[in-house]
């Protein structure tokens, strides 16, 4: 399947909206929105809720998506997330237009709507206790209790709610509440908060306000004001939405439809902001963008393409159900798209000497190496062969097992694109043992890779000529978790203790062919029998080319495929 043949799978959202299209609940309009808080950087479950928020706006005539901060929070929030998350959506590949929106831009009109309701007899000030608030706020198993302060008059409200914006109290001392029912079964429903005292700097509204509005106030009122029509959310907002109706209804706004959908987990990796937050913080991984995140900057500075992401986001679908995904179908999705669009190169990772006895020493000549066997319009280009060269490592061994068929004493293989060569003799440290270089044979009847006596080799190995090739860094990324399911414990362990000891491996004295000199960064390559690589764009630099593994050849994916199949 191609990003072309893929056609959107029906599901339960996209039946809503076309049943709400043929009903014209909303005058023939879908108008979605993806609502980030800038409180970290997004990762591979927010490019799902992208995905989908994007997608049904694109897909019916007229649709729209709204990017909107819900920035309520400005103690945790920052300018360098909203940047990093605007650069995320537009490399993804969808556009906003000029409805780019801030919850905070709607501050003043919350403050009206907390107004209206405090008249309506709706919302109460509150000056219990932060303790003493969650002491009455009672348990899954007992009732509420009524706060004292319940019952303030109207006036005194309005009075108390206005110095609370003036500054006149201390942060944390007083909060305004919905008036809602203590009792109810739903702790959200028990005069939650909707207003809280807090001095701290906002990104945007600077020191304008020290009264900042609750989350769930003005996420449902901000879809309101936007005219959202399909207010897509995640599961653990479906106890959320009868909060949401009440305050949609009280203040006889315009009401959008909240629909529930399962997060994105995916295997050997966490998911959630505050446990990278605290990755990136412990210094366990080099940054937000460290290419084994799961974030949407890992993802493409390890060598993914916005194509693979969205692909993968439409395979997994959408359900009603929490369930987690094989992060072998994200590899899987990356594997297939550079199958197809990756030019193919040699490099060497761990190099072993070989001297090619009956090769001149001065000559050097040009072989000519496809780019794409998947597509000749990629062409070809030429790849330096020359006396000494350098094979991988494991590519040798001087006693091989049954079944190994690569290069060994006596043993004949072919050099991808090259000449067939045989190992005569092998060098070693006379002290350590170690194997120095190969001594080898050409055979120049078998220039291109083929036998004119239609003589067999059964291996095929990349090389590239000691002379005529590069030095490179390259690093080998693995799952960043070795528990396919990292968390926390029941007796506390914490979730970094899952931490894969081996996610990375840095080779400092790789050779890759000389092609690559003016490889940009972030170009993605196959190395020939290795995987897939791409050039870091952080470190890499003029002279110092540095590679990241995006993944290996290795389709674990298809083999989980077959297997369930039988
Ligand atoms: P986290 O739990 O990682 O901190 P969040 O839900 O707090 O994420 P938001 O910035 O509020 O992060 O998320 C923006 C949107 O992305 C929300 O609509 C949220 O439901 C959605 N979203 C977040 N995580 C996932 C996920 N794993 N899968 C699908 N959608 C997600
Ligand atoms: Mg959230």
């Amino acid at each position: 399947m191609t990003t072309n043949e893929i056609t959107p799978a029906t599901n339960f959202i996209r039946n809503i909206i076309e049943e709400d299209l043929k009903t014209n609940k909303y005058e023939g309009r879908v108008h979605t929105r993806f609502p980030p808080e800038p409180n970290g950087y997004l990762h591979i479950g927010h490019a799902k809720s992208i995905c989908l928020n994007f997608g049904f706006a694109a897909e019916y005539e007229g649709g729209l998506c709204n990017l909107r901060f819900d920035d309520t929070n400005p103690s945790k929030e920052e300018v360098e997330y909203v940047e990093s998350i605007v650069e995320d959506v537009r490399w993804l590949g969808f556009d906003w237009g000029d409805r780019l929106f801030y919850a905070s831009d709607y501050f003043e009109q919350l403050y009206e709507y907390g107004v209206q309701l405090i008249k309506a007899g709706k919302a109460y000030v509150c000056d219990l206790s932060p303790e003493e608030t969650r002491e009455y706020r009672g348990t899954l198993k007992s009732p509420g209790k009524d706060s004292p302060y319940r019952t303030r008059p109207v006036e005194e409200n309005l009075d108390l709610f206005e110095r609370m914006r003036a500054g006149e109290f201390e942060d944390g001392s007083r909060v305004l509440r919905a008036k809602i029912d203590m009792t109810s079964g739903n702790l959200n429903m028990r005069d939650p908060i909707i207003y809280r005292i807090l001095r701290a700097e906002h990104h945007r509204t600077g020191n304008k306000w020290c009264i900042y509005p609750m989350y769930d106030f003005t996420h449902c009122l901000s879809d309101s004001i936007e005219g959202i029509t399909h207010s897509l959310c995640t599961l653990e907002f479906e106890d959320h939405r009868p909060l949401y109706d009440w305050f949609l209804d009280e203040l006889k706004v315009y009401h959008p439809q909240q629909i529930e959908f399962a997060r994105l987990n995916l295997s050997y990796t966490v998911m959630s902001k505050r446990k990278l937050l605290a990755l990136v913080e412990k210094g366990l991984v080099s940054g937000w963008d460290d290419p084994r995140m799961p974030t949407i900057s890992g993802l493409r500075r390890r060598g993914y393409t916005p194509e693979s992401i969205r692909n993968f986001c439409e395979r997994i679908g959408v359900a009603k159900r929490d369930s987690t995904v094989d992060i072998a179908l994200l590899e899987h999705s990356i594997r297939e798209d550079l199958n197809k669009r990756a030019p193919r190169v040699m490099c060497v990772l761990r190099p072993l000497r070989v001297v090619i006895d009956n090769y001149p020493e001065d000559r050097m000549e040009e072989l000519d190496a496809l780019n794409n066997p998947e597509d000749p319009d990629m062409g070809t280009r030429k790849v330096p062969f020359s006396r000494v060269l350098y094979i991988e490592q494991d590519d040798f061994l001087e006693n091989p097992p049954k079944k190994f068929y690569r290069l060994s004493p006596g043993r004949e293989v072919r050099l991808r694109y090259a000449y067939f060569i045989k190992c005569v003799y092998v060098v070693k440290d006379e002290e350590t043992g170690e194997i120095i270089e190969l001594h080898c044979t050409y055979d120049p009847q078998t220039r291109g890779g083929g036998a004119p006596d239609g003589r067999k080799v059964k291996a095929t190995l990349h090389w590239v000529s000691a002379d005529y090739s590069l030095q490179a860094e390259v690093r080998l990324y693995d799952h960043l978790f070795f528990e396919a399911n990292p968390g926390e414990d029941a007796d506390g362990r914490d979730f970094t203790a899952g931490l894969n000891p081996d996610s990375l491996e840095t080779l400092t004295s790789c050779r890759v062919e000389p092609s690559l000199a003016a490889a940009e960064p972030g170009s993605r390559y196959q190395f020939e029998r290795l995987g897939y690589f791409c050039v870091d764009t952080v470190d890499s630099k003029d002279g110092a080319i540095m590679f990241n593994r995006t993944v290996t050849l290795r389709d674990t994916w298809a083999k989980i495929k077959k297997a369930n199949k039988r």
